[in-house]
């Protein structure tokens, strides 16, 4: 959806629909929302984190995603992203440089540059050289968005079989979700 299209009255929450995935090469984003952890074991479940987790019980080692709003510049789409640990990581150092630290969210773009493939595949961010303001539809798009922890729990709601595998491999940190079988 491009941002001069939308109704805020047709989509009553803003678009909390579309997982951003990233494709090899560049992936200029910027982040606009805060994070909120996502903890599952992969094709069972989501984890609760404490010794009541029937999948730890198991053995079962969870993976830990996190989740925020994001603007894909590519295609000006608003787009949940869910980044891996290393993704993560790389963001905590920009937010603590003195040249680029922010609190929540930075006033600039990064781009997650993807290279290689399956095992092989890493992730690098990269922060734009300036910051750039948001547009004034962006920020009313922006204040429509379902709080990230929101969408924690309604993945969690939803049913085990329509969980996204989340431990294919360590190196993958978005995945394919079926957006119809979110509950929004
Ligand atoms: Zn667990």
């Amino acid at each position: 959806m491009k941002l001069s299209e939308f109704e805020e009255s047709k989509y009553g929450g803003g678009n909390n629909g579309d997982f951003l995935r990233l494709e090899e090469g560049d992936n200029r984003v910027r982040i606009v929302s805060e994070f909120a952890p996502r903890v599952t074991h992969f094709k069972k479940g989501p984890c609760t984190e404490n010794e009541n987790c029937p999948f730890c019980n198991e053995g079962d080692k969870p993976s830990y995603k996190f989740l925020c709003h994001v603007i894909e510049r590519k295609t000006k789409l608003f787009k949940i992203a869910e980044f891996g640990v290393t993704i993560i990581k790389q963001l905590k150092q920009l937010s603590l440089d003195p040249e680029y630290k922010f609190q929540i969210t930075p006033e600039y773009d990064v781009n997650i540059k993807r290279v290689g493939k399956d095992k092989e595949t890493t992730y690098t961010v990269v922060p734009a050289r300036e910051n750039s303001p948001l547009t004034e539809e962006e920020k009313k798009v922006i204040a429509t968005l379902k709080h990230p922890m929101m969408i924690v729990e309604m993945l969690n709601k939803s049913k085990k079989s329509e969980t996204p595998p989340s431990t294919t491999s360590q190196t993958q940190e978005t995945e394919e979700i079926n957006v119809d079988d979110i509950p929004f």
